[in-house]
């Protein structure tokens, strides 16, 4: 097991106590939907979900991978649901969201990975709520070939899949992912379809250096993605991988500014940035400028 590691004050959150916190709560509820929020034991859920920002998992509670930050339960996944695409889109609709993020468990178990699945809930999204950007957090499809083809021909705005860390740390801390198939993910969104953003993520505190980030960086700019996001990893419970170092708002500001330097669209770096945190703000921002 690994001791967890006291939280630097700049972590600290306040609890969520807001009504319309419980709100959001009781409309995820009524509707049997899973949040990535409430499954990856999310630091901003009270922040979040008192704006009514909360980011759906779609397919299941059970995900076919074991990564070593992650606290989604690993396992034999159930099978799909096919009521859910609707269910999340009255959920949005109710929200009035202007902005959604929907993302989902690895499904190695489908023969399309649930490709399908996230292209009838983007669809039934846009049937509901025309007005609202959907952006969508996905598997990397390994080993699914015509998978991505499908996501994308669906036409979400925004098509955001982590890198999650640096291609050294893969076989400890996603042993079930390829850092290159990633890579790829993201370049052929943009080759297939250019009008779609793309967006990837990375936590820091996991043992990655300066160096190896710059280089990731490199590598998301030559394969054209144009937003990324940066924050502190924090350790869910013992069984997981250990907090290797807390890294300060200061350098979380460094960073930021060598991400903007290199080109990115849109860069989002602070300890408690999340794929999902401000995303609906963010590119609310980037669409009216
Ligand atoms: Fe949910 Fe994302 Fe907000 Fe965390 S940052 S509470 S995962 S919407
Ligand atoms: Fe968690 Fe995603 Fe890894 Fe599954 S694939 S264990 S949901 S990070």
């Amino acid at each position: 097991d690994n001791p967890i590691a006291r939280k630097p004050d700049w972590i600290r959150v306040k609890a969520p106590n807001h009504p319309t916190y419980h709100e959001t709560r009781k409309l995820m509820r009524d509707n049997k939907l899973v949040t990535v929020c409430e499954e990856a034991a999310c630091p901003n859920i009270g922040e979040c979900w008192t704006q009514r920002h909360a980011t759906m998992m779609i397919m299941g509670e059970i995900c076919t991978r074991a990564c070593a930050f992650c606290n989604v339960t690993t396992g034999l996944p159930n099978a799909l649901d096919h009521d859910e695409p609707q269910r999340v889109a009255d959920a949005v609709a109710k929200l009035g969201l202007r902005h959604v993020v929907i993302t989902s468990v690895d499904r190695d178990d489908l023969r399309d990975g649930g490709a399908e699945h996230f292209a009838r809930v983007i669809a039934a999204i846009r049937l509901a709520s025309p007005e609202t950007t959907i952006e969508i957090l996905t598997p990397d499809f390994l080993r699914k070939p015509g998978a991505l083809e499908v996501v994308v021909a669906a036409k979400p705005d925004v098509f955001n899949h982590n890198i999650e860390t640096v291609p050294r740390l893969y076989p400890t801390i996603r042993p079930g992912a390829r850092y290159y198939q990633s890579l790829r993910l993201l370049d052929r969104v943009k080759q297939i379809d250019p009008s779609i953003f793309t967006k990837s993520g990375l936590m820091l505190g996991l043992g990655e250096e300066k160096m190896e980030l710059a280089q990731v960086m490199d590598d998301f700019r030559i394969a054209d993605v144009d937003f990324i996001t940066m924050g502190q990893y924090l350790q869910p419970t013992v069984k997981h991988a250990a907090v290797a170092r807390f890294v300060t708002p200061d350098e979380f500001g460094e960073y930021a500014t060598m991400a903007r330097v290199k080109g990115f669209l849109q860069v989002s770096a602070t300890p408690l940035t999340r794929s999902s945190y401000h995303a609906d703000a963010d590119f609310a921002a980037l669409r009216a400028a």
